[in-house]
């Protein structure tokens, strides 16, 4: 397994594989690796000759209150995982190779993120957006692999390589969860064990959603009442939102008969957890 760290590297590289003829699956992390990412990194081996991960914590996807500087990394550790998961190429860019003196450039995707963390996070897609499409320039791959777990992320990097004529297939991956139900994440990190405890109810309260809308028989503004209600039984436990949208608009959807996203998030503590799931369609 190579690690680079420059974009001129990795463009070597990856012009010697591709000159050779092998797909490349390409999994974008900001590092902290476990079992969610690594369930990507499989199914880029599943489908592609040669893989690429990058570790890379994006700055421009961070607001200014957010958690940049204290966000948990731990390159040795996750390029160890990298080796034994049978990654072919890391690239752990510095930031000032990915954003040089000068930079200047920024992709807006627009309508999409104007809900759930777009609305609550701004600018948080803008960031994102810039940075895959960047990382996608670089890599050059034939598939890249985002997880459900940020389902507004691969709705926006969808809608974004569609627009573009970007001819790279994303692939969305299930969420991968404790066996309590939580959603793994590097941010669970930040819980201690009573917030770790409460967390529980983000994966609970998606079990009810999908039970009451399966049922089919309340409004989808007396589910959402009723799901709020539910989270808020946790009081240490702060509700960003709580969102039932068509799952490939994002719009609110007319009926319970259409692909439906359930999209929860809430802080514990300092630490926002999101989580959703996928119903019908
Ligand atoms: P992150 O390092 O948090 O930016 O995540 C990198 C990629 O891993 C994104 O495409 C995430 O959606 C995906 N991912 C993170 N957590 C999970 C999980 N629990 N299950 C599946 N995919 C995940």
């Amino acid at each position: 397994m190579k690690e680079i760290k420059t974009i001129s590297a990795i463009k070597e590289e990856v012009k010697e594989i591709k000159d050779k003829g092998k797909t490349i699956g390409f999994v974008p992390t900001m590092g902290f690796l476990h079992e969610g990412h690594r369930s990507l990194i499989k199914k880029a081996k599943e489908s592609c000759e040669y893989v690429v991960v990058s570790i890379f914590v994006n700055p421009t996807q961070f607001g200014p209150q957010e958690d940049y500087e204290i966000y948990p990394r731990d390159l040795d550790r996750d390029l160890k995982i990298c080796e034994e998961d049978g990654v072919d190429l890391v690239f752990t860019p510095l930031v000032k190779e990915m954003y040089p003196k000068g930079y200047n450039t920024f992709l807006n995707i627009e309508k999409i993120t104007d809900v759930l963390c777009g609305a609550k996070r701004p600018g948080h897609f803008r960031g994102v957006a810039t940075v895959v499409a960047k990382f996608l320039n670089i890599v050059k791959p034939n598939v890249a692999f985002f997880g459900e777990k940020d389902y507004q992320q691969l709705i926006v990097i969808k809608r974004m390589v569609e627009d573009l004529n970007m001819d790279i297939d994303i692939i969305g991956c299930p969420i991968i969860r404790e066996d309590d139900g939580l959603a793994k994440s590097s941010r669970n990190k930040y819980l201690d064990e009573e917030q770790r405890k409460a967390a529980t109810i983000l994966y609970d309260t998606l079990q009810k959603g999908e039970k009451l809308i399966r049922d089919n028989i309340y409004s989808i503004p007396d589910i959402k009442e009723s799901l709020k209600k539910h989270m808020a039984t946790k009081s240490i436990l702060e509700i960003d939102y709580v969102e039932i949208l068509n799952a490939n608009t994002l719009e609110p959807p007319k009926s319970l008969d259409e692909k439906l996203v359930i999209a929860l998030a809430a802080k514990i503590g300092e630490t926002r957890l999101i989580d959703n799931c996928i119903i019908g369609g």
